[in-house]
């Protein structure tokens, strides 16, 4: 279920912003997805409720509902613009891409608010390929990606890539810049912006603002335990669903096995990516790994039933499960690895076990050429463009 017509690569998203030919890289079609002739398909619409065996699903206004015996939630996160795009097409978003690129090549003076690995990787790429354009990011703490687990030796690493690339880096400082937001995250305006702390003021005639990833799980209040497992529960307490929703983050609490995390309510349902609060910092590399955990505990489940069930109907068909067959895999949340694509030709990584070290080398050799676009065309049983 998916509700564009093609796959978004947001990795690459800022570079397709400063570099037009890359563009084509941006939005992978599903069309190969599966291949011809499988039982398998690819359903157009946007999942608004989410019940016990089935799920609603708007596709432009017509409602209808989906049946499951397994349901995975993969709906991501957003994060401003260009990063995510809140677009209901590919057509759209390569429209709303070349403005926004249009806009900047015609601005002398940019400023990013927000120096999480997205604004750090932004600012990187805009001063490589305007090297004449003033480029300044703004960050209210004081280190760049400043994540849970990550070593100060590679925010600090970052913060000099940018310097040395000419970008201007204010940490400790906020700014309010009037109509930039969320919801409306690039402007192309003539402002005079003042920091807070420092009370500098910037000439700048576009701003982005880059900050924090957000997750909708709107969907779930639907969401109600089976009536047999109610009826077993209600003695003990009623089911609420935001006792599985993080209360800051709106990510969706899950088991180590990637089900939801409410007792033995939710066995079909899993939650992964983005979307669950499987991992402190959430990636790509994290949210497939995950998948795969969560596919082969589908497996698991399904031989169970498959067991149980030959059982039941005395087929004679009993086989046993391997000891470790029948057991439900834990997923392991993935160490700090992190990769900052500054511009096409290096940034900063820090990777487990070598950290820091060769982390220019690093980025170059797994991310910065290429961003990943082959492998997810790949991945997608596309030809890359
Ligand atoms: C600029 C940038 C650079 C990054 N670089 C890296 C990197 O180098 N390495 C790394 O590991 N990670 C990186 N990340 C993070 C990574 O992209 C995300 O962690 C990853 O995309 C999460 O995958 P996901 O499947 O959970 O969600 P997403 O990729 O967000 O996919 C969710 C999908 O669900 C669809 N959807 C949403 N709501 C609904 C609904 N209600 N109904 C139907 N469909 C819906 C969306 O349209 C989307 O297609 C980067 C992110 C950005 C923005």
């Amino acid at each position: 279920m998916v509700m564009r017509d093609a796959r978004y690569h947001c990795v690459a998203s800022y570079r397709a912003l400063v570099q037009a030919d890359f563009a084509k890289n941006l939005w992978i079609p599903y069309t190969n997805l599966f291949p011809l002739g499988s039982e398998h398909k690819v359903v157009r619409g946007t999942v608004t409720e989410v019940h016990g065996d089935h799920v609603v699903v708007d596709h432009e206004g017509k409602i209808h509902k989906m049946a499951f015996d397994f349901l995975v939630l993969a709906t991501g996160s957003y994060i401003p613009a260009p990063a995510k795009l809140k677009v209901q097409s590919s057509a759209e978003g390569i429209a709303l891409m070349d403005k926004i690129r249009a806009d900047m090549q015609s601005s002398q003076s940019i400023v990013i608010v927000g120096g999480g690995a997205c604004g750090t990787e932004f600012a990187g790429e805009v001063k490589y390929a305007y090297p004449d354009k003033y480029v300044a990011l703004i960050h209210d703490l004081s280190s760049l990606v400043d994540y849970p687990r990550f070593p100060q030796d590679f925010k600090d690493k970052a913060r000099e890539y940018l310097e040395k690339q000419g970008v201007e880096v204010f940490l400790n400082e906020s700014v309010e810049i009037e109509g930039l937001s969320r919801d409306n995250p690039c402007q192309r305006a003539y402002r005079t912006i003042t920091l807070k702390n420092s009370h500098k003021a910037i000439e700048s005639d576009m701003q982005f603002f880059s900050i924090g990833i957000k997750v909708d799980t709107n969907y779930m209040h639907t969401l109600q335990p089976a009536a047999a497992s109610q009826t077993k529960r209600d003695s003990v307490i009623p089911f609420d669903v935001s006792s599985i929703i993080d209360t800051k983050t709106s990510a969706i609490h899950v088991k180590p096995t990637l089900q939801l995390d409410h007792g033995d309510d939710f066995p079909n349902i899993f939650a992964i990516g983005d979307i669950s609060n499987a991992d402190p910092v959430p990636t790509a590399y994290a949210a497939a790994t995950a998948g795969e955990v969560a596919a082969r505990n589908i497996i698991v489940l399904l031989k169970r039933e498959m067991h149980a069930d030959n059982i039941h109907k005395n087929t004679g068909l009993t086989r046993c499960f391997k000891s470790n067959e029948g057991k439900l895999e834990d997923y392991a949340p993935v160490k700090t690895l992190m990769v900052l694509a500054m511009n096409p030709t290096g940034g900063v990584s820090n990777l487990p076990v070598v950290g820091t070290l060769l982390g220019g080398l690093a980025a170059w050799a797994v991310k910065s050429s290429d961003l990943f676009s082959g492998r997810f065309w790949k991945e997608m049983n596309m030809p890359r463009p």
